[in-house]
């Protein structure tokens, strides 16, 4: 049985109109022979609304009841695309999580995924039904209505693409694609047609806003294809896949960047073992998350400077955290919230040398100065004045040949 899942977003049921073309998409599908399982997410605007009304009630709103309600905007969704279907001579029936059902662990308001009961769904698709199935809810071993965390519909679709082993998993979306970066930013930015699970990580966390990150990772590890098209385009979209399956590929894939950095300096800490972990013990245990850092090596052993980044957000509390910690002894602490982190991304670079010297040498032709650099296997960031943030991107994007 070649079985596809098909995710449908907020977006792409938003309206009526939405709602009809949806239904020709998946009748597309299954005239291609494939065995259809669909999921979708609330009418764009709903779940918010029902969170709003949540806070309405109370601002100590139960968390079960919160569940149930939030997961409410599913139901509709799709009773209304499984209607359609019926409309439109098909077989269709939509499925609430707890029919199947889709078991989950954990505590409500973010559950996740255990198990999933495959008899009923196995049987309706061999009668050549199309099941509608509600992402983003599940039930708990107590028979209550959980949730998975918000825009936990695409785990859904992958949670089932990978119980079904469907050949492939389909996120539609308001997006047709992933592109070399954010085609806000610059025009020029082109529609990547595959691109690795590491790759499109790296890009995810980066803040190309396409899918749930957990969600990528849970397709790398069970081996699942999505793709991520647009439901009111036509055209191909992105193709996320295991490295093997990507031949030719670029040594740079995508551009990401944030704009939402901030840099703290301290200067002239004390260079002895246990430093850094003072410095950053009360970062961490504030929950402030670090994510640069380098360190100088001291010129005269005794002292060095230390600079790490956080997000602009955090930048409050961790000036108070930093002043107010007794055990650390530093001649100046320097704050900067105008930093953007640049990182170009490619599996390519793994086996090309030179990558490196040609970004930064990129950068330095457009007099664009570098303050922090840090590297994995498949990325290189560097740390530069947020003002040059679309300058660096063109730069790097020419350099690496991604509009071609
Ligand atoms: N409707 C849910 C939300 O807005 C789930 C989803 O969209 O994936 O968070
Ligand atoms: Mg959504």
């Amino acid at each position: 049985m070649k079985i596809v899942v098909l995710k449908f977003g907020g977006t792409s049921v938003g309206n009526i109109k939405r709602i009809k073309n949806v239904a020709e998409i998946i009748s597309s599908y299954s005239k291609k022979n494939y065995k259809v399982i669909v999921v979708t997410s609330a009418m764009a605007g709903v779940t918010n609304d029902l969170v709003k009304k949540s806070k309405e009630i109370s601002d100590n709103f139960s968390h079960a009841e919160y569940d149930v309600l939030v997961s409410s905007g599913e139901q509709v969704a799709c009773s209304l695309i499984a209607a359609r279907l019926i409309h439109k001579g098909l077989k269709s029936r939509s499925w609430l999580s707890w029919q199947i059902p889709i078991i989950t662990l954990g505590s409500y308001k973010n559950s996740r995924i255990n198990k999933i009961n495959k008899d009923n769904i196995l049987k309706y698709l061999k009668s050549g039904g199309i099941p509608i199935i509600t992402g983003f809810q599940g039930i708990n071993f107590e028979g209550r209505i959980t949730t998975i965390g918000r825009g936990g519909s695409d785990a859904s679709a992958i949670m089932l693409a990978k119980f079904f082993k469907a050949e492939k998993c389909v996120i539609y979306t308001d997006v047709d694609g992933v592109y070399t970066t954010d085609p806000n930013k610059l025009k020029k930015a082109k529609k990547i047609r595959i691109i690795s699970y590491e790759e499109m990580l790296e890009m995810a966390s980066l803040g190309a806003k396409v899918m749930q990150p957990v969600s990528i990772q849970d397709a790398r590890l069970n081996r699942i294809n999505i793709e991520v098209k647009s439901s009111f385009k036509k055209n191909p979209g992105t193709l996320i896949t295991k490295k093997k399956n990507i031949i030719n590929s670029k040594i740079i894939t995508g551009i990401s960047f944030t704009q939402n950095d901030a840099k703290v300096t301290l200067v002239g800490v004390k260079d002895k073992p246990g430093v850094a972990a003072m410095i950053f013990k009360p970062l961490s245990k504030n929950s402030i998350n670090v994510d640069m850092v380098v360190q100088n090596i001291s010129a005269n052993g005794k002292e060095t400077d230390l600079t790490f980044t956080i997000k602009s957000e955090d930048l409050k509390k961790t000036k108070k955290i930093i002043s107010e910690n007794k055990k650390i002894n530093f001649r100046k602490l320097i704050f900067d919230g105008n930093v953007s982190k640049i990182s170009i991304i490619g599996v390519g670079m793994v086996t090309t040398p030179g990558v490196t010297f040609r970004m930064f040498q990129a950068l330095a032709n457009k007099k664009i100065n570098i303050q922090v650099i840090s590297t994995s296997e498949i990325k290189i960031s560097v740390l530069i004045n947020k003002k040059n943030t679309s300058k660096a991107i063109t730069a790097l994007h020419n350099e690496f040949k991604l509009d071609h």
